[in-house]
């Protein structure tokens, strides 16, 4: 849609100056809303809020012309920065495992596009996704085709033989190179490499296709067959050989990893953002707070969100996984260590519209400020750490200030106060922006 509207601007400004109306950029102005701004702990009331265009133009405690702009009074509700997943999944979230596993490219690929609505919806305007090929999809969103988050893609992620990626059947050992490549590689989905040399080929694959940053698994995981969680996988040259890619692209490399002396290789390797880590001793976050290395880290309990998994393996190692998430916050917090916050909600889009619910759940270890400035201009610094591949680069993510984008949730109530309303969107976000544009008002 966008080419044919600048050829229509452009035909107009030709046309004479009646046309030049035509350029002005779309402006919104929000007034009589209390404002927090992503950063500070204390909201600041009875600002105006004026939109042009995809960035906040104006924040001001003064009253706005309105002019051009359509007027939304916010009513005393509290306006703050949308919301960013860290580990979030566009096509695994919304797709039963067994359609991951043997289904069809397609079914996973619509059932992401739906999905990424629903994500939209619930007020998480960014994801990092980290792992499945989003490529398409973010694509069609960001050119307005579809509805959803943005989306940082990190493309498919890589993992050794046998590692936590390698969802090929158990016929699929020992390799018979006659074989084709299975069919989740050969489209994206995921993808698998051993030996420095097929690293450093699929890492620059990657970062080719569009990827902001790399993702790989150096240790076991819990939804996948043939690696116990105490494996670590990938040899520390390895490791190093996809951090050197990632950073000839002046991007970095993101590691899912429980336990600490993977963690601790990961580190030493390069690797900046360690996902999951829920099996850490306080002397590796210390080692990851001194290296500046992110943790990213999921309210993953056995509560009543638990996963359920067909594999009674998979569902041990989940209790071992989650066993850890208590200490995991509560030490991490001691140590200092960035954390940053993220869901991985997996195989069940029913699951994932608690996406919100589980944002409320760090309320276990953090004030509610500390919980909406983690979701907003904490992952928002996170995600600078693909520089240049950020596709998002006109203004700050994950803050109400000017020249920021103006993604923005008009919110029902003061979350400062009660952040159980973050766990209930569609009840109380009454309007969701994003790029400017609005996708849900309930105020009209
Ligand atoms: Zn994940």
């Amino acid at each position: 849609m966008r080419l044919p509207h600048i050829g229509m601007a452009i035909a107009f400004a030709f046309a004479g100056s009646a046309a030049m109306a035509q350029e002005t950029p779309d402006q919104t102005l929000f007034t009589n809303v209390h404002v927090f701004d992503g950063v500070n702990e204390t909201r600041i009331e009875n600002l105006n809020v004026l939109i042009e265009g995809n960035l906040i133009k104006t924040v001001s405690s003064d009253p706005i012309e309105a002019g051009e702009a359509t007027v939304i009074d916010g009513g005393g509700r509290t306006l703050i920065p949308g919301l960013i997943d860290a580990h979030w999944h566009t096509l695994y979230c919304c797709n039963p495992q067994s359609v991951v596993v043997t289904g069809d490219i397609l079914e996973v690929a619509v059932r992401g596009a739906i999905g990424s609505e629903g994500t939209l919806l619930r007020g998480f305007t960014t994801v990092r996704d980290v792992g499945g090929n989003s490529f398409a999809i973010k694509r069609m969103i960001d050119a307005g085709e579809i509805n959803g988050p943005r989306i940082l893609p990190s493309g498919p992620p890589v993992t050794q033989t046998g590692g936590h990626f390698d969802y090929r059947p158990y016929q699929a050992v020992p390799t018979n190179p006659a074989n084709s490549q299975w069919y989740w590689y050969s489209v994206g989905l995921m993808a698998m490499a051993d030996g420095v040399p097929e690293v450093i080929k699929t890492s620059r694959e990657i970062m080719r296709m569009g990827a902001s940053q790399l993702k790989i698994s150096t240790g076991g995981g819990v939804s996948s067959t043939y690696d116990p969680l105490d494996v670590r996988q990938f040899t520390k040259a390895e490791i190093e050989a996809f951090v050197e890619v990632a950073d000839t692209y002046n991007t970095y490399v993101a590691s899912h990893v429980f336990t600490d002396e993977a963690v601790q290789i990961a580190v030493e390797a390069g690797v900046k953002s360690i996902e999951h880590g829920f099996l850490m001793s306080r002397e590796t976050m210390e080692l990851m707070r001194d290296n500046d290395v992110w943790l990213s880290v999921q309210p993953l309990l056995n509560d009543e969100d638990g996963f359920i998994f067909d594999d009674p393996e998979s569902q041990k190692k989940w209790i071992e996984v989650t066993n850890g998430t208590d200490r995991t916050y509560s030490t991490a917090k001691e140590v200092g260590v960035k954390v940053a916050f993220g869901t991985d909600i997996l195989f069940d889009p029913a699951l994932a519209e608690r996406q919100g619910a589980f944002l409320a759940k760090l309320q276990h270890w953090y004030t509610p400020y500390e919980v909406l400035k983690m979701a907003t201009s904490t992952n928002a610094e996170l995600l600078e750490l693909a520089g240049p591949r950020h596709p998002y680069l006109a203004g700050p993510l994950g803050v109400v200030q000017e020249g920021a984008y103006a993604d923005l949730i008009l919110v029902d109530g003061n979350p400062l106060e009660n952040i159980d309303l973050i766990a209930a969107p569609h009840e109380n976000f009454d309007l969701i922006m994003k790029d400017g544009k609005i996708f849900k008002n309930t105020l009209q």
